[in-house]
Formats: C-alpha cells, structure tokens, sequence
C-alpha cells in the first residue's frame, strides 16, 4: 500500500492530475455522476484503465450515454423514502447514501449526493406490512453508516416481529477494509440472523486486508455471501471470474449473484452482451465447483425484477424422455419419470 496517499480524491482536477488524463474530459463525466475513492482503494489502481481503475475512475464516454435514470422503475414501487417494495417477502431500504468509492456504472447513480431520508415513514410501513419478513439495507452503503446509528437502525427493525431476517448490502469489506473493525463485527453479530452480501468484481480486490475484514465478520458467525457485476474491460472473462469465486471460497464467501449490468446513464462502455455473458457462466460451470458459481442474474427493465439467466442444457423432449446436454455437449435422454 502507498502510505503517501492518505486524501480522499473526488475532484476532477485531481483525478487528471493522478492518472494523467484531460481535465475536461473527467469534469463532463463528473457533471453526470460525482466521483469519489478512497485512500485504500486509490492505492489498488495502478493506471486509470487497469480492473480497478475502470470501476472508479471518470470515462470521458460516460458524458457520451444519455439512457434513462431510473431502468428498474425503483421510484414507482416506493411506499416511503428510500423503500423499495417490489417483492412480496421482503423489502430494500436504502439506508444510506454515502459510499466507500463510487462506482462508475452504479445503478443507483441518481441517488449520489442525496442525503438519506429519514427511516421513520419506511418503519412505520414495514410494521404496517405483516408480510414483509425480511429487510434488505443497501444504499449507498449501510456500512458507511456510523456504527450507533446503524446499531439503532437494526435494532428498530428487529423490534418488528415479522421481521425475521436482516440483510446487508455492501462493498465496505473489499473497498474500504479498515472500516470493519471487531467492534463493528462485534455490533452486527447481535442481530443475527444477519446475512452480508459483499460486492466484489476483480480478484485484486482480495487483499490480505479485505481478507481480514470478511474473516472478522464471518468469525461473529454472519453468513457472507457476494455479489459481482459482469463488466467489460474489468470481469468478462472466465480465468478472472473464476479466480475471483475461487478466491471468496477461501475467504469463506459464497458467491450469490454475477449481476447483468443494469443500463443507466454513462454505463454503455461496461455493457457485455448477453450471449457472451451466458457463455462465460458455461464455462464457469464446467471448471469450478457448484457452490463457487454464482446465479447469473438479470434486473428486467421496467420494473419486472430479477430473474436467473441459465445457458441452455434443457434441449427438448422426445417421446417421453428430455433431451438434456451435458457440460462438454453430449445430449443425454433423460426419461420424464425416472
Ligand atoms: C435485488 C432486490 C432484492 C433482493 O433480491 P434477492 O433475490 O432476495 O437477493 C429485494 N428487493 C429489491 C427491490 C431488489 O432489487
């Protein structure tokens, strides 16, 4: 680590300077999306166009990609601010709007530079709601959150009986490791069950220090689980994916879900086709074992929500028997009943 960087960089100017890029270029790519990177996370980046850096630092493309704000119609289906209801069982709450670093392609861009909103309304509606059994805190990042008033937060949403579950969104243990600290570990263990998925993208964001911050939160016995956005330029190859869900394994972390990229504005630079994206996932299945592969998952413009995207292995049926193609091609018949 480079112990000469100890600022946070958010400005243009400091971005060009550091990365020897045209100041212009980055400040119209900042007019759409603020940028922001941690000490801990700069001293990962060794040029503006490595893994890292692309995830963070400003693309003069993104000023050249107008789409719409809101793909996922997230404000349509909020009963509070900052409540996302879309699911019958469980809820988002965007508990927090700052974040570790910010990341280029964030599906919640529209959101950086807001100030939370007060969790009082979305409370209130989840009491109200019986069938909610689960609350999921994202952001933003709930664990940029100061610890007291995270700790009141969950302690206000386990007060609710249905309440059964708590989840927490983060990239907190990957970009910014030094923030989870025993104590921290220490405060969310009393809300179990309290599941942390973690987003990672790169197998350099698993450093000794990130290996630390998943094993403290896993010690306290909190089921890890993360989350990684397919990205061109960054992830889109199956040696690097698999390296990276080999490497969460280690760290005690079960790879969930490899995110489709949601298309909001500035984003088109990062899209990977996806074709391309279920053949990576093919060849993921035929090299890693079953728990290293994460479900490949796509948000449905306009609202529709998540569903599993799978290569195709299910090739028809014939007389009474499927035809079903094994992992190298060979079609195998598989009898309806046994
Ligand atoms: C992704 C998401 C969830 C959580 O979905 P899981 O499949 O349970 O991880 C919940 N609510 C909203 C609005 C979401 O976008």
């Amino acid at each position: 680590m480079d112990a000469s960087i100890r600022e946070w960089l958010s400005r243009p100017e400091d971005f060009a300077a550091r990365f020897g890029m045209d100041a212009r270029g980055v400040a119209r790519a900042t007019a759409g999306h603020p940028a922001l990177v941690n000490p801990y996370f700069l001293s990962l980046i060794r040029s503006a166009d490595d893994p890292l850096g692309r995830q963070v630092v400003p693309d003069p493309r993104e000023a050249d990609d107008p789409s719409g704000p809101d793909p996922l119609a997230e404000e349509s289906m909020s009963p509070a601010p900052g409540l996302v209801h879309r699911y019958p069982d469980r809820v988002l709450l965007l508990a927090e709007t700052r974040c570790a670093v910010r990341c280029r392609y964030c599906m919640r861009k529209r959101l950086a530079g807001e100030s939370a909103p007060d969790p009082g309304p979305a409370l209130a509606y989840i009491r109200d709601n019986p069938g909610v059994r689960e609350v999921i805190l994202s952001g933003g990042d709930p664990l940029m959150m100061e610890t007291g008033r995270l700790e009141d937060l969950l302690a206000r949403l386990k007060a609710i009986p249905h309440v059964e579950v708590l989840r927490i969104h983060s990239r907190v243990p990957g970009a910014l490791p030094e923030r989870i600290s025993p104590d921290l570990a220490a405060m969310l263990a009393r809300f179990h069950p309290l599941y942390v998925n973690i987003q990672f993208n790169h197998p350099a964001e698993l450093t000794p220090q990130a290996g630390r911050a998943c094993g403290l939160l896993a010690e306290t016995g909190i089921p890890l689980g993360s989350q990684t956005v397919l990205l061109a330029g960054v992830n889109d190859r199956a040696e690097t994916l698999a390296a990276l869900f080999r490497g969460l394994l280690a760290l005690r972390v079960r790879p969930y879900y490899l995110h489709h990229l949601d298309r909001v504005p500035g984003t088109a630079h990062f899209q990977v086709p996806l074709s391309r994206g279920l053949r990576i996932l093919e060849d993921l299945r035929g090299r890693l074992p079953g728990i290293a592969v994460p479900q490949y998952m796509v948000d449905l413009p306009g609202g529709g929500g998540k569903v599993p995207v799978t290569p195709r292995y299910i090739l028809g049926r014939q007389g009474g028997a499927w035809l079903i193609r094994d992992v190298d091609g060979r079609v195998v018949r598989v009898p309806e009943d046994g």
